[in-house]
Formats: structure tokens, sequence, C-alpha cells
């Protein structure tokens, strides 16, 4: 039983257009499914990933508009890195982010930058024999596209409190000082610790609210016995219609969530027009008509390509 890397990352937005925006037309990803918050369902939850909306390059916002802008501390993930293919890809990018005022920082093989309120991300390019999980987009031609989650980095006060669940548990593999290998016969990512800063964690817009490791089908259940086994404290099982869910804080504060392969965004819209419409869970649907008049109405960010 492997978990099979990161299954998708989500985040905190005050400012949904302006999200929208920045990930799908200027980093190219795919607006997969505009949906709301299953446990608030008053605000979106938008889900941006490649083409088909795989795991492993689906990285979510909840939307609490007008939200104060947060600070990643101790016990929360500070940094998301996608893959690239190589050092053009960083060039692309790098230019392309400049054309939007944004000014990364540049090393070898490296892009670090923040999203419009500051969510640290970056462009890595990394050897790995994983498919590359890539949008569509009409100015980014496919060798330059984001790939797919590489990694998250989180700050730890003491990784080794971390380290039996983390290894036995979930059977991270440890690969340096703080840095493990998720990896499962599909894919695989990163988990790294960075010492905590000084200041105190401040949840708010621009942070990591969890991140969630991708589960085959027929094993979630197994995985979350593991964990209750360890002393985590896992939910129970939650439907969340796309994916099945359980949640639990690992020991160094960082909420993890363990979530299904399937069934997938495809299971209630056509492949061709994922996220035009606000979708919602079948047993969400009562609520549609007090749900729509509280949410900033957004574009279909594809509306405007010209057809081929
Ligand atoms: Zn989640």
């Amino acid at each position: 039983m492997k978990l099979e890397g990161i299954h998708h990352i989500t985040c905190i937005t005050g400012d949904a257009p302006r999200n929208l925006d920045f990930y799908t037309r200027v980093l190219g990803l795919r607006l997969v499914k505009k949906t709301v918050n299953q446990d608030d369902p008053t605000v979106y939850h938008l889900f941006y990933a490649d083409e088909q909306g795989n795991p492993g390059s689906d990285l979510t916002f909840f939307e609490y508009p007008g939200a104060d802008p947060g600070r990643a501390g101790g016990g929360m993930v500070h940094r998301i890195t996608f893959r690239v293919k190589n050092e053009d890809a960083i060039t692309f990018w790098e230019k392309r982010l400049a054309a939007e005022e944004i000014y990364p920082v540049r090393a070898p093989g490296s892009l670090i930058f923040d999203d419009p309120e500051g969510l640290n991300l970056e462009l890595a390019v990394v050897e790995t024999q994983d498919e590359p999980l890539i949008a569509e987009h009409p100015e980014i031609p496919h060798y330059w596209a984001i790939e797919g989650f590489d990694s998250v980095r989180a700050y730890a006060y003491d990784p080794d409190k971390s380290r039996a669940l983390l290894e036995q548990a979930l059977d991270f593999q440890p690969r340096a000082d703080a840095e493990w290998e998720v990896r499962g016969d599909e894919r695989g990512s990163f988990y790294r610790y960075d010492p905590a800063p000084a200041w105190a964690a401040r949840p708010g817009a621009g942070t990591v609210h969890h991140v969630a490791w991708a589960t085959q089908m027929d094993e979630h259940e197994a995985w979350r016995e593991r964990v209750a086994e360890a002393g985590a404290h896992p939910t129970p099982v939650i439907d969340r219609f796309w994916f099945r869910s359980v949640y639990f804080r690992e020991p160094s504060g960082v909420l993890f969530e363990l979530a299904t392969i399937g069934p997938g965004f495809a299971t209630d819209e056509d492949p061709e027009h994922l996220g035009e419409q606000l979708v919602l869970p079948p047993n969400f649907e009562h609520l549609r008509s007090r749900i729509e008049p509280v949410l900033t109405p957004l574009p279909n960010p594809r509306e405007t390509w010209t057809r081929k």
C-alpha cells in the first residue's frame, strides 16, 4: 500500500476573480471545478488543474471575500513547488511573469515568486519519469507548461516529532534531512520541512489550508486505520463526491488529508466543459437558489479563446 504523492493542495483567497485570472490566464492551469466549500457552502471552492483534473496537479482555493492576508508560520505549508521541463521553461516563465509585473527570484533550475496574495510558489526543473500533467493554454506551449506538483515545504518547530507518523504510518521515505519522498506506483512528490520562523502563524488569504495525499480507491479506509492506530485522530471518511477524504493534523501541526484518486471531476460534467458552471454535489443542490446570489460571478476563463 503506497500513497501516490500529492493529490491536491488547498489554499485561501480573499479575491476569487483575481485568483481565477492569475491561475488560469497567467499560469495556464485549467479551472476544472467551480463549486462551494462543502463545510461552508456560502463560499467558493475553486479547483485548478491539468486538462483532465488529475490528482497531482490540483490546486484549490476557498474564497473568503476580503479575507485578511495571512502569513505562513510554524505548522503551515509555506511553499508549493510545481514541475517544469527544463531551464528554457524557467526563462519562459521569468519573462511571462515579468509582463505581469511579478519579478521572481531565479536560481539554476528554480523560479520563486508569490501569487497576487503572497502565496509562495516555485517552478522547478525536476528529473522524473512521472507523466506531465498539463493544461491547454493558447499562449503556453506544452514543453514550457506547468507539469503538476513536485513538493510542498512546511515550517516545523521540531520535525522529529513528525518522523514516526510520516515514516511508519504513512510510509514517507526519508531522502535527506527533513525531506521525504511520497511515491506510489503511478507518481510521487516530496515533503520537506524548514525551521519555523520567529513570527506567529497567521492563516488567511495567500496561505495553504491543507495538503492532500493520494490513495488508491480501495485502500483509503486502511490508510485511515493506520493513521488512527498511530494516534493521529483522523476524521471519519467524508464523501466529497469527486473523491473521498480523511483529515488529521500531523505532529508538526500541518493539516493533512488523504484523498482517493477517483471518482474524479468528470463524473458530473462533460470533460470538454469542466468548470464552466457552478456545480454542486447532489446533497447540496437544494441550496442552489440561496448559494448562487451570494457568490461573486466568475467568467469562464476560456470564453475569450479563439476557436481552433
Ligand atoms: Zn482537500
